[in-house]
């Protein structure tokens, strides 16, 4: 049977523990809709915190074993078709602000796009960050993937990121306390990042917008961009592409259910339309499999995947 089961109701129990909570508290709500997959089962509660104090405070009064997950705009997230149990927080406007600093800066909100942090810097002649054009993803999400595109990546540009621990502590990491490597960000896990502070240089307008303009259009000849997917499903080996290996092992347009591997970027894997959460993870298995039998390399998840399978 597939029927989706709802969680237990925790929204009476944390708003009579947290009177004074401003954000919305949502029971059950389906994810789905908030990844670029449109897979996936409910959040048993989604948290969306007016502003800093809001989510401080909210996570500073939840209980313990209440598990907290956060989203950003989706793209690089399978959200399992059980649902994730516990608390989902998702940024919203009160974390959407963008401040042209002096010396070449800008300050971002978690939730602010990051082709609109792009657009800024063009328009403040701050040059540096046209890669950021390049990725579909919000400013939290680049910093906890270390983001990147096109020769630029967020550790080169990162001042310092701002964040939220588990216990409710304000928190203010410089970029080496991010710990960073290739997609992998080191800050503790337990982390929600709420603003950054990037580092670009003087530019001309002109040239950045030419720059951004030459990304976009590489992006829409070689990535299926318009379809429901995860962006890079794998992370490149050392020294090897992804993609390749994906093509040498004969998996490019291989299909699990309503899930492909893309026919145009074979380290995408696209929801044909009716997919399951379980189609993508099993295609992008069946993929690593393959690999892992033509190349004897073990391909890593790019792709964060959070939830449980259906039951
Ligand atoms: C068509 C397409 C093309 C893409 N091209 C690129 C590319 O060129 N380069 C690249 O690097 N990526 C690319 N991606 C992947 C994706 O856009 C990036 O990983 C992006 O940084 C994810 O941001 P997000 O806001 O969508 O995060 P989500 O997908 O929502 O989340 C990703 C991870 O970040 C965590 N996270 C999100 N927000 C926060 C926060 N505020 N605090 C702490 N953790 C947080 C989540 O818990 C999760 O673990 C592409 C994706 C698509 C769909």
């Amino acid at each position: 049977m597939n029927q989706k089961l709802a969680f237990p109701d925790l929204v009476p129990d944390l708003k009579s523990r947290m009177p004074g909570l401003r954000g919305r508290l949502i029971a059950n709500q389906s994810l789905a809709e908030l990844t670029w997959f449109r897979v996936g089962g409910p959040a048993q509660v989604l948290f969306m915190p007016e502003d800093l104090q809001d989510l401080s405070e909210f996570v500073t009064h939840l209980p313990p074993d209440i598990p907290v997950t956060v989203v950003g705009l989706g793209s690089n997230l399978i959200v399992r078709d059980g649902g994730v149990a516990g608390v989902v927080i998702r940024l919203g406007r009160g974390f959407g602000d963008i401040t042209i600093e002096s010396g070449a800066r800008i300050r971002a909100g978690a939730a602010v796009p990051d082709v609109k942090v792009a657009r800024a810097a063009q328009d403040a002649a701050i040059a540096g960050l046209s890669f950021l054009r390049g990725i579909p993803g919000g400013i939290g999400g680049a910093l906890r993937m270390n983001g990147g595109a096109y020769g630029g990546e967020t550790k080169d540009v990162l001042i310092e990121a701002r964040g939220v621990d588990r216990g409710g502590r304000i928190r203010t990491f410089a970029n080496a306390d991010m710990h960073y490597a290739y997609r992998h960000c080191g800050a503790p896990a337990d982390v929600i990042f709420t603003e950054a502070l990037l580092q670009g240089a003087p530019g001309d307008p002109a040239a950045i917008s030419a720059e951004m303009d030459k990304i976009t259009e590489s992006r829409e000849a070689t990535q299926p961009i318009k379809s429901r997917t995860g962006g890079s499903t794998f992370k490149n080996p050392p020294g090897r592409k992804a993609w390749q290996l994906i093509d040498a092992a004969g998996c490019r347009g291989l299909k699990v259910g309503g899930a492909q591997v893309s026919e145009m970027h074979c380290n995408f894997l696209i929801n044909l339309g009716g997919a399951s959460a379980a189609d993508i993870e099993t295609l992008g298995e069946t993929v690593r499999a393959r690999v892992r039998e033509t190349s004897g390399i073990d391909l890593e998840w790019e792709i964060m995947r959070i939830g449980v399978a259906q039951g």
